[in-house]
């Protein structure tokens, strides 16, 4: 039996769940979204719903056995958004073994931890960068570079204490630290010292298409022309040796990347979109090293496999990526591992967000 109904995420916003003979998927929702995004629905939510659970009997009868053989679902979901289909191909997935359906040999990607934030993740009220985030890339083990993301985590706690006197536990929707009373650069020079106890890397989701208007970016104090935000992101990165740099600047702008420093990984998110056609031009335009993956984002799990296997082709690190929106659903860490990917960004608090990484957690015990 497949049949689809409507939830609430993390943020309380509906989305759709799907049951496929049984097993469950479930898609998240941005809130910093780019504009090249496939449509999440193309019609109502509950119209979608009513009209999926229509043509059920027909999806029953289509016979799924190679991951590629999920072009025919989405063939036959063609008029839906992405919601509904990624709902669908991610029960799919659960139905047939998670990552061993798509790859047996597989390496654990390291986590990505969003431990202080703003932007569009604390409707604008703190930091105009997205996301501080941490790795340990030293630990050998997933489990072990998790846990040292949930110390720093909870270390910066009171680090914010006693630097933002309005501070009180408030959090961004991915449960990172959410300071109203901080600058970018302030928060940026407290998690540089936190990690480094830690041994840890850092790094920023400047999510800079969220302030770009007018053709300059807009911070809370200052406003920057293009070059001064080219110079300031690489300024920040020789100063504060980051890691990972994710949308420093608009995602119209593959030219500009370019003169971004890649000592490190630069990211492109809203640049991307998950889109093959994106990452080649990225890739013509030397704009980024590494990409986020978003399975909602392109709204096809093929489609999201082409892209993942030309960035693979073309050296480009993968970062598979929660939602700021997210449910319950493990898919994306199954995805993670099939896929091979480098990185699992998917913040370090919250119960939908911890699902996935004691998913990973649960499959790296089963090795060992
Ligand atoms: C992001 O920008 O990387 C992100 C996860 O945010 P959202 O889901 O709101 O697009
Ligand atoms: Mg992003």
């Amino acid at each position: 039996m497949i049949k689809a109904s409507i939830i609430e995420n993390s943020r309380k916003e509906k989305t759709t769940q799907v049951d496929y003979n049984g097993f469950i998927g479930s898609c998240p929702s941005g809130a910093s979204t780019g504009k090249n995004e496939t449509p999440i629905f193309r019609k109502k939510i509950d119209t979608e719903v009513k009209e999926f659970n229509q043509i059920a009997k027909s999806l029953e009868k289509i016979e799924i056995n190679k991951f590629g053989d999920l072009k025919l679902i989405e063939e036959k979901l063609k008029d839906f958004g992405a919601n509904i289909i990624i709902s669908t191909e991610f029960a799919i997935l659960h139905s047939k073994q998670g990552y061993k359906w798509i790859n047996s040999l597989i390496d654990f990607p390291k986590p990505l931890g969003n431990v202080i934030g703003g932007g569009a993740h604390f409707k604008g009220k703190g930091t105009s960068f997205q996301e501080f985030l941490v790795v340990d890339n030293n630990s050998k083990s997933f489990l072990d570079s998790s846990l040292t993301n949930k110390k720093i985590h909870l270390e910066l706690r009171e680090e914010l204490e006693v630097y933002d006197n309005k501070f009180n536990g408030e959090m961004t929707d991915e449960g990172a630290w959410a300071p109203t009373q901080l600058e970018d650069e302030d928060v940026l020079k407290i998690v540089f010292n936190v990690a480094k106890k830690y041994n840890a890397n850092i790094g920023l989701d400047i999510a800079s298409s969220q302030f770009f208007k007018d053709g300059k970016y807009h911070y809370r104090k200052n406003v920057l022309t293009k070059d001064e935000q080219i110079d300031f992101v690489n300024s920040l990165i020789k100063k504060y040796n980051l890691f990972y740099v994710e949308d420093p600047l608009d995602e119209t702008d593959f030219e500009g990347f370019s003169y971004i420093h890649k000592k490190g990984l630069i990211v492109g998110d809203d640049l991307t979109c998950t889109k093959k056609e994106l990452l080649q031009k990225a890739v013509h335009y030397n704009s980024i090293n590494s990409l986020i993956i978003k399975p909602n984002q392109v709204g096809s799990l093929v489609k999201m496999k082409e892209t993942v296997e030309y960035a693979q082709a073309n050296k480009i690190k993968t970062v598979f990526s929660h939602r700021s929106g997210e449910t319950m659903d493990t898919a994306l860490s199954h995805l993670a591992l099939g896929f091979n990917a480098d990185f699992l960004k998917v913040s370090v608090l919250g119960k939908e967000r911890e699902a996935k990484i004691k998913e990973i957690i649960k499959i790296e015990k089963s090795f060992s």
